[in-house]
């Protein structure tokens, strides 16, 4: 599914023609507007979140934000940071420290961090203030395809975010034709996985304890009715 091995000489080129390289892969990845592999001058940078911090309000409060996307969202950006520096992953864009740190024991610290920021950029992008409501055509019939409806799709969602057990995500992706649900613990990523990953849902704790304490299903069921960007997963999708 991605072209990762395509690419792999981009460390040969100039950082210009790098950075263009870069911006090959997230076109691989059929990720328009996906900031996911931004980085500049041999660090990762965090991506802007898409929308202001309020935006997503009141499902997803500017104080929830703040903790998630200011503080935890940024540690891993700079955890990696501090991690790679002076190493083979110093010049690489963030797809490809991901899956060439996967599954390699002396480098599950920089896998960690980079997978985290890859799935929580994702994540801001799979909610829009305009989210929620209807797919758009094209996707509506691929989820009925899949699913029977797009109520069933968002309760296989709903089911896999509530069963996580401990720590961890659900995503919707794309596989081969098929659409589905798969859930993920601690960092791991559809990106690893030979499936393309199309909207996910955070189920840490730490992304919705601070309103919704123990209650991860209401926090859960207001992000898909109210907040899921169905455009983001038509996108994903090419
Ligand atoms: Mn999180």
């Amino acid at each position: 599914m991605i072209k990762i091995d395509a690419h792999l000489g981009a460390t040969a080129l100039n950082r210009r023609d790098f950075l263009i390289a870069s911006a090959g892969t997230a076109a691989a990845f059929a990720m328009s507007g996906f900031p996911g592999s931004a980085h500049a001058a041999g660090t990762i940078v965090l991506p802007a979140l898409p929308y202001a911090e309020n935006a997503l309000e009141p499902v997803i409060t500017a104080n929830m934000i703040g903790f998630h996307y200011g503080k935890h969202h940024k540690g891993y950006v700079d955890n990696l940071n501090k991690l790679i520096a002076g190493t083979e992953y110093a010049d690489l864009p963030l797809e490809k420290i991901i899956t060439s740190a996967s599954g390699l024991l002396d480098k599950t610290a920089i896998f960690n961090n980079a997978a985290q920021i890859w799935n929580h950029t994702f994540y801001w992008n799979s909610m829009s203030p305009k989210g929620g409501g209807e797919p758009p055509a094209a996707l509506k019939q691929r989820i009925d395809a899949s699913f029977g409806s797009v109520d069933a799709c968002k309760k296989e969602l709903a089911g896999a975010a509530v069963s996580q057990f401990g720590s961890g995500w659900a995503w919707l992706v794309l596989d081969g034709d098929k659409l589905k649900v798969v859930k993920t613990s601690n960092a791991d990523t559809p990106l690893t996985m030979g499936v393309k990953p199309l909207l996910t849902v955070d189920v840490w704790e730490h992304a919705y304890y601070l309103e919704y304490q123990n209650r991860r299903a209401d926090y859960v069921n207001a992000v898909l009715d109210k907040l899921i960007n169905w455009q983001f997963a038509a996108q994903n999708i090419g």
